[in-house]
């Protein structure tokens, strides 16, 4: 598969090979420039697997002016060493493009840990332990708020009762709260039932429910009213310089893993402005793509008045902070049993979820007629739009929405972008495929909740779940990230941004407990890997500058400590950059 055409190449005709690619007279520009001055890095002795169009491997890269101005043999770079340069010797290691992850909320992380640093839990235990050190090292008048975690994650597979929060901490108010988007439940203790003056007495609320055991005592448990104890939670913020601070921290745990670029996936005017403050302070040293939340209510008018009241245009920025695509969110999530799914969640799933109703397919945020409003507005302004969208019938109608802007005017080269899509199947592959629609999507979610929702969901369901072969079949990009929320470490953050357990899973179709659901879902390491660099930036048109090592294209690597290519499958997932390197500054070297 892999051919050595570089090894010997001269310069030259490494240039006018590239040409094809970038234009002839934009690759001689640069060559004649690296012929002048030396570059400033220079890789020697890599297995540099460019990702380009005949996937070639070369020895060496050398970058100059942020960009890659030469890619092959050992001898060639020569050419390229000053006295000035900085030389790196791969020592046989592999190098691949700088990875692009297309699906965090760095933001919001950086906002989290500046407050305080998230612990996953992954038992009932491990929650009572966290709540019991909280009660001791709090203020004795805060309520005690436990992190989120998700019942997935949790390995009981259920919510902590009042009791066993009661046994943890019997005289203080301490609240678990599971909640996304549209559906929110609470557990409280027995002290915070107390302080929020929650008894049998307590009538219910106009929205959402106290669930009261048969006696009509209150048993903890409050669904979808979240005001009923809101103005009781610790409110805490972070600086401005704190947050910066701490995003930093957040990005430079990215390099460790060989990120170079992120998109930040549902972010705002304020979110664009903090990176924008870090890029003015010299501190940005990750490519930043923000997606923006569209915040209208649904109907053309006032969607038209959200986008022409933002400051930016759809592609606005540079290099380092660019606009990206507007976003909406169309369903909840299968975490939560609020994905809308065309078939009915069944009897089995409704334990996992806390549900009741047997004909139960999720929950929409919006409406299709909302939808088509939204979508089409974008498109009509000139956007890039995406959804998040996560079970089959939610992304029926959001393709019929892409249809009905299609009809509008041509959407089928804007790279509409399906965020999440948890339940591929090939007949709506084939029609994403017409649309020229891409895919976001999560592999370390099937990793981590894979088998718990295999036990709720049913092997049919949970055979093509965040499947990436039917879309790559149908002709549909695919996109592959973490959708990263909280917490620093890469492994156990919610969610895990591991870029290497997201290829693992891509590869191995394995869940955490070792066992493979949709063998078939499978794709190569090459395939896992394009999914994460060049495919990623061809997400946000940025295929000509990223995501191959080719000359002309931002000089952004990284050089792994074992061989992704040939390392046993196992040990894919515990892969590290060596050396990340971003417009030819190395943003991370191992100790
Ligand atoms: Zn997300």
């Amino acid at each position: 598969m892999f051919n050595l055409f570089w090894q010997g190449t001269r310069p030259a005709v490494v240039a006018a090979l590239v040409a094809v690619a970038l234009g002839a007279g934009a690759a001689r520009a640069l060559a004649q420039k690296a012929a002048q001055e030396p570059a400033d890095l220079v890789l020697t002795g890599g297995k540099v697997h460019t990702l380009d169009a005949k996937q070639s491997v070369a020895e060496a890269v050398a970058i100059h002016d942020g960009k890659v101005v030469y890619v092959g043999s050992d001898e060639g770079a020569k050419a390229h060493i000053g006295s000035k340069t900085e030389v790196y010797r791969a020592a046989g290691r592999t190098v691949i493009p700088g990875i692009n992850e297309t699906h965090v909320h760095a933001v919001g992380v950086a906002q989290g840990e500046a407050v305080e640093p998230f612990q996953q839990l992954g038992s009932i235990a491990e929650i009572q332990a966290w709540a019991r050190e909280a009660a001791r090292t709090s203020p004795a008048d805060q309520w005690v708020r436990l992190p989120r975690v998700d019942i997935t994650r949790i390995r009981e597979r259920r919510m902590p009762t009042r009791g066993d929060l009661d046994v943890a901490v019997p005289d203080r108010p301490v609240i678990y709260i599971w909640q996304y988007a549209n559906r929110q439940v609470q557990v409280l203790n027995s002290a915070a039932l107390k302080a929020a003056g929650i008894d049998r007495a307590t009538s219910q609320p106009d929205k959402g429910r106290i669930v009261k055991d048969e006696a009509g005592d209150p048993t903890g448990v409050i669904e979808d009213a979240p005001g009923l104890t809101s103005k009781f939670l610790p409110r805490t913020s972070a600086s401005k310089e704190q947050v910066l601070d701490a995003l930093e921290k957040v990005i430079r745990a990215y390099h460790r893993l060989g990120i170079t670029s992120i998109t930040e996936r549902g972010s705002n005017v304020e979110g664009w402005k903090t990176y924008k403050e870090l890029q003015a302070q010299g501190r940005l040293t990750a490519r930043v793509t923000l997606t923006i939340r569209v915040g209208s209510d649904g109907s053309v008018e006032g969607t038209e008045r959200f986008i022409r009241g933002l400051p930016f245009r759809f592609g606005d920025g540079d290099d380092w902070v660019k606009v990206g695509p507007l976003k909406i969110g169309v369903d909840g999530g299968v975490l939560y049993g609020t994905a809308w799914m065309r078939e009915p969640y069944g009897p089995q799933a409704l334990p996992l979820y806390g549900l009741s109703d047997p004909a139960h397919r999720g929950l929409l945020q919006m409406d299709a007629e909302k939808v088509k409003n939204v979508i089409r507005t974008g498109h009509r302004l000139g956007w890039q739009m995406c959804s998040h969208v996560t079970g089959d019938a939610g992304v029926d109608i959001v393709l019929d929405a892409v249809e009905a802007a299609h009809a509008d005017s041509p959407i089928d080269k804007r790279r509409y972008t399906l965020i999440h899509a948890y339940f591929p199947n090939p007949e709506t592959a084939a029609r994403a495929a017409r649309l020229g629609v891409a895919v976001d999507t999560q592999p370390a979610w099937f990793y981590k909740d894979g088998d718990a929702l295999l036990d709720a969901l049913g092997e049919k369901r949970l055979t093509p779940f965040i499947g990436v072969a039917t879309w790559q079949a149908a002709g549909v990009k695919v996109a592959l990230n973490s959708d990263h929320m909280q917490g620093i470490d890469p492994d156990r953050s919610l969610n895990p941004y591991n870029p290497f357990l997201a290829l693992y899973t891509a590869v191995t179709r394995k869940t955490e407990s070792g066992q493979t659901i949709g063998a078939a879902e499978r794709v190569s390491r090459g395939d896992a890997l394009r999914m994460m660099t060049v495919d990623a930036a061809w997400l946000h048109f940025d295929e000509g500058r990223k995501g191959t090592l080719e000359v002309g294209k931002l000089g952004d690597l990284a050089v792994l400590d074992e061989d992704y290519f040939t390392c046993p499958e196992e040990q894919i997932k515990s892969l590290k950059s060596k050396l990340t390197v971003v417009g030819g500054k190395v943003v991370h070297r191992a100790e």
